[in-house]
């Protein structure tokens, strides 16, 4: 009996031993498989935003575990704080990690969305590129004409060029079909300093890379209800949306905060979806899907490749 009792204990620990063995190494291979998912996550996001506003990122350097952007300016953001934020933290105080985590879809969508890819900014960032003050901002405005009217944009990092090829575009679909003219004019404003109503928060029209066009009382997630800006949503031309995200704009209409008037110029965005939407796990490369053969992506991965390990 007692024999029986030393070989029962002796199997049972051993039995123990190996699941918590197993358990050990599947926890191992999970945590592996988490970090290599953010670092490849981390790098994509970072060719994404050296790629949308190039130039103005000149180095990576990193410290303590932390990643910075070094600007031309010779200021540095940080990628990641690290911190648990929740969805408004993160909206109030984003780090460039948060702002890249949704990701924007260029497909065509029938319902209004969960997400709001984009709808968090990283204002330091747009300061860097686009103006930091009011005054700046203004010293870096170009008008626009479109019918007799003209639309301030702010011409640094190819928004202004982008807005008036976007707006040509845009011309000639309402050439051949003039059903599409009523959703473009009258343009409801492009640069505009001011906060996002009810919040602290400068909007991008303060930067001048935003364009709302014609108004409907169902553009607006504060204004409708979610019946009725999916209707709006569906009723929009498709071909006007294209346009624009050919031109490297995001739509408001692709927001759970739905602003289906609202276009804003945000290349960073437009790059990832573009080029970098794919399931990360079946990735030969973390740039895979990045045009190797152009000489600033290829520059831009060999930075990332030399700083990041
Ligand atoms: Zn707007």
């Amino acid at each position: 009996m007692k024999k029986i009792c030393v070989f029962a204990t002796i199997g049972i620990l051993f039995i123990s031993a190996f699941f918590l063995f197993t358990k050990d190494e599947d926890y191992t291979a999970f945590k592996n498989q988490e970090d290599k998912e953010y670092s490849i996550n981390m790098k994509r996001n970072i060719l994404s935003i050296m790629m949308g506003y190039s130039g103005a990122v000149v180095d990576i350097e990193t410290y303590d575990n932390k990643v910075y952007l070094i600007m031309k300016s010779g200021n540095r953001i940080l990628y990641d704080d690290k911190k648990n934020k929740t969805i408004q933290e993160k909206i109030n105080n984003p780090d460039l990690q948060d702002m890249m985590e949704q990701q924007y879809n260029l497909k065509n969508i029938n319902d209004i969305a969960n997400e709001d890819p984009g709808r968090i900014r990283h204002y330091q960032l747009l300061k860097e590129v686009y103006g930091n003050t009011k005054k700046e901002i203004e010293a870096n405005l170009k008008n626009l004409k479109f019918g007799n009217k003209y639309y301030a944009f702010n011409s640094k990092n190819n928004a202004y060029e982008n807005l008036n090829k976007s707006m040509n575009e845009v011309i000639n679909i309402c050439k051949v079909d003039n059903t599409v003219y009523k959703y473009i004019y009258p343009i409801s404003g492009t640069f505009n300093y001011r906060v996002i109503s009810g919040t602290n928060r400068l909007s991008p029209h303060s930067f001048g890379i935003a364009i709302d066009l014609a108004s409907n009382k169902s553009d607006y997630w504060k204004w409708a209800s979610k019946e009725a800006g999916k209707k709006r949503l569906n009723s929009y031309p498709k071909n006007i949306v294209k346009i624009f995200e050919n031109n490297n704009f995001i739509w408001g209409g692709k927001w759970k905060h739905f602003d289906i008037l609202h276009f804003e110029y945000r290349p960073e965005f437009i790059y990832k979806a573009k080029y970098l939407y794919e399931d990360i796990d079946s990735l030969q490369s973390w740039y895979e899907g990045a045009d190797i053969k152009d000489k600033r992506t290829k520059h831009y991965i060999e930075l990332i490749n030399n700083k990041i390990k």
